[in-house]
């Protein structure tokens, strides 16, 4: 830390993505991308004047993209707010509504501790239960604001759309926050309740299910109150801050509904055959409804498999916590990347 910066620098410890490597060619199977390319209509939508159009700002409030989202859902643009990738959603979201407390698992998005600590946000964690699920009673009446990844990251394990209901309904007189950065995987959007309940956030992302990780665009959908509230933080922080092409990129992504529907189709899948492929081999995998699986074998440790699977180029993730260091997270890519992983699985085991 340099003799500069102010003290609270130095007790911050910063979100750690995954690794982006280019030592070599890896199959990447470790941030939770989509192994299929960003639509090719909205790349087709980029042309020269666009780009040349860079001069100017964008759209401080990203209006095309906003109504293209709020057409998507059936709800109005006042209960939409586009923001850079959902982390910026996220940011928002707590320094608007956390800094008296907030509460989250003990095994989720590690981002959630980063922000609040930054903010200074006090933090409570509530454990999952044995079996890694999130237990719906431990979050009612919390009197404070509550976080829940629905699927969890990390786990990959969804909550019952009764279940999410529940934790909004049993907790009026705060906020829930719901991430659903992997909800496309699963059965239940919790967008469909923004009209119900005015204490509902919705936190949302074009990274995962629209193959847009490099755009950053994500959005919020909510009570239109709570948008109000939102856009007074974003235009505090960063008016622009959606840039022009990927607006473009992101308004089409949405448009492009067949496209989306064929990639969620073919990942989940692929999931399922992939899933049933480690549980063959002896492996503990949990019940997954998102892009990824978490799973663990029973002699050979997660950070063993990690480092083996990196050392025959495909990139998993380990996370050193606690609970889930025996386990490696998976991003499901395409069959073929499946496959070459299972093979490469088999040697690693049967050693
Ligand atoms: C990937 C992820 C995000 C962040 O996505 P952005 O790329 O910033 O939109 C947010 N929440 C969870 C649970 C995630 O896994």
């Amino acid at each position: 830390m340099s003799r500069f910066a102010d003290e609270s620098i130095e007790k911050i410890s910063p979100y750690v993505p995954g690794e982006q490597l280019a030592d070599r060619k890896y199959i990447k199977l470790n941030t939770n991308e989509n192994p299929y390319y960003t639509s090719a209509t909205a790349v087709a939508a980029i042309d020269g004047e666009q780009l040349l159009n860079l001069k100017r700002y964008s759209d401080p409030e990203s209006r095309k993209l906003t109504e293209a989202i709020a057409s998507y859902y059936g709800v109005d643009v006042d209960n939409v707010l586009v923001t850079n990738g959902s982390d910026e959603a996220l940011a928002f979201a707590f320094y608007a509504y956390c800094r008296k407390g907030v509460c989250f698992a003990d095994v989720t998005y590690g981002f959630y501790e980063v922000i609040a600590n930054l903010f200074g946000c006090p933090v409570e964690r509530i454990a999952l239960d044995a079996d890694f699920k999130i237990v719906a009673g431990n979050y009612f009446s919390k009197a404070k604001t509550v976080v829940i990844a629905n699927p969890n990251a990390q786990t990959g394990i969804a909550l019952s759309a009764d279940d999410i209901e529940r934790i909004i309904s049993e907790n009026a007189g705060n906020i829930v926050i719901i991430d659903q950065a992997y909800a496309d995987f699963g059965d239940f959007n919790a967008i469909s309740l923004v009209g119900k309940y005015s204490n509902l956030i919705t936190v949302n992302t074009f990274s995962k299910s629209r193959s847009l990780a490099g755009a950053r665009v994500g959005y919020i959908v909510a009570d239109r109150e709570l948008i109000c509230d939102l856009k007074k933080v974003k235009n505090s922080f960063h008016p622009y801050n959606v840039n022009a092409l990927s607006s473009v990129l992101a308004t089409k992504a949405i448009e492009d509904d067949e496209y989306f529907l064929f990639c969620v189709k073919k990942i989940k899948a692929t999931r399922e055959a992939f899933s049933a492929s480690l549980t063959e081999r002896g492996f503990e995998v949990l019940p997954s409804s998102a892009n990824f699986v978490l799973a663990r074998h029973p002699s050979t440790g997660g950070r063993t498999l990690y480092e083996e699977l990196k050392g025959k180029g495909i990139l998993v993730r380990h996370f050193s916590d606690e609970r889930i260091a025996d386990f490696v997270r998976i991003t499901i890519g395409t069959d073929a990347e499946m496959g070459r992983l299972l093979a490469a699985i088999d040697e690693i085991i049967g050693e």
